[in-house]
């Protein structure tokens, strides 16, 4: 099996060798999937994607074109891919339902922990030898009561750590965890009370159409006055507009984000010579309340091993005619 490999990142590409163990042929570009890079899988039989990769109507149509049958994400999130299109053209899509869940929300509370702590502003102190304390007041998380939206794999584990740290736990999901109601007093309410009773709220929901926006004016008018905002999971789950107004007037005390709505040609590539024409990341960028750091939550050993072995197991199993219980559309043959 011959397979291109989009957006393939330095960092991973010794991971996806690893875990191949010579199987496949697998060829590297450092180049997104579009409609216009679709051209670039002519003569390969499968394609691996990550996030920042567009499959699109019209780049799934072009890709059945070009004889691709297999698409393996490299993330949990497939909000980037037409399911719908690929299932009815018959090209299978697999993604990587759960590498390191620890990964995430790990980097969730190191979020938290810099932006309550102002350790980013406390460390640029420190590198001019100001070792002034004023201004760099925090809490203490012990019995500061966390909202988590999206309570499941990454949410579960985003509970514990604040369990682990004495916090109160609020919830909310359309699918209720007993486990996290049992072992770390977690009590699943509605979304707006969640907003009104949290000290923090960390976001743990795919990107779909419910949640596409989901904290925007109105929830944060709700909110806790200097509530902190972590969100790990996608940028379009929330208004970045709205939040940017929720910062402005104090309603909201800090942000820390690992996602972007506006990420997708920003984030993974370096812009320090040409500043991106994004107003809206620059006024983020421009907030010492706001901590942004450039979608690599991810980024740990177990994650990309794990990722790599998912990925190329995905292959194995289509390889040999099999299915893959990561599939995330069965062919519909109705092409
Ligand atoms: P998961 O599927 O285990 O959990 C998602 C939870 O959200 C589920 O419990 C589900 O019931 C809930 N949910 C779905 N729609 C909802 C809605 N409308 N309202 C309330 N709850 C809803 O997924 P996970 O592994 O925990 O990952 C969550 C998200 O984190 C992923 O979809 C992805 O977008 C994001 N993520 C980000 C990174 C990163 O590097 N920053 C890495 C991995 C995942």
């Amino acid at each position: 099996m011959k397979i291109l490999v989009y957006s393939a990142k330095d960092f991973e590409i010794p991971y996806l060798e690893k875990a191949n163990r010579r199987k496949y042929h697998l060829t590297f570009t450092k180049e997104a999937l579009s409609s216009k890079t679709a051209m670039n899988a002519i003569g390969f039989d499968a394609i691996s994607i990550f996030s920042a990769d567009e499959a699109c109507f019209i780049t799934i149509e072009k890709l059945k074109d070009f004889g691709v049958k297999y698409i393996a994400l490299r993330s949990v999130g497939y909000d980037n891919v037409n399911l719908r299109a690929a299932s009815r053209l018959a090209i299978r899509v697999a993604n990587v339902p759960a590498y390191s869940p620890y990964s995430i929300a790990e980097h969730a509370t190191s979020l938290l922990l810099a932006l309550n702590r102002k350790l980013i502003e406390s460390n640029h102190r420190v590198d001019h030898f100001n070792f002034k304390l004023n201004h760099l007041v925090g809490f203490d998380l012990n019995n500061k009561t966390v909202g988590i939206i999206g309570t499941g794999k990454i949410g579960a584990i985003m509970s514990k750590i604040m369990h682990g740290f004495g916090c109160t736990l609020l919830g909310y999901d359309i699918n209720e965890n007993n486990d996290l109601i049992d072992k770390y007093n977690l009590d699943y309410t509605a979304l707006k009370n969640l907003c009104e009773q949290s000290d923090i709220i960390s976001l743990h929901v795919p990107l779909n159409t419910e949640t596409h926006q989901m904290i925007n004016e109105e929830l944060i008018s709700v909110m806790k006055q200097g509530v902190i905002l972590i969100n790990t999971a996608r940028g379009s789950v929330i208004n970045t507009e709205d939040v940017i107004e929720g910062l402005k007037n104090g309603n909201i005390g800090a942000l820390g984000i690992d996602v972007y709505e506006n990420e997708k040609g920003i984030f993974f590539k370096d812009h320090s010579r040409h500043i991106p024409n994004d107003d809206l990341l620059i006024k983020l960028n421009a907030m010492p309340n706001v901590l942004i750091t450039g979608h690599h939550a991810f980024l740990t050993e177990e994650a990309l091993t794990n990722i790599a072995e998912t990925t190329i197991y995905n292959f194995d199993c289509w390889n040999s005619g099999k299915e893959t219980e990561n599939e995330l559309t069965k062919p519909m043959n109705t092409i």
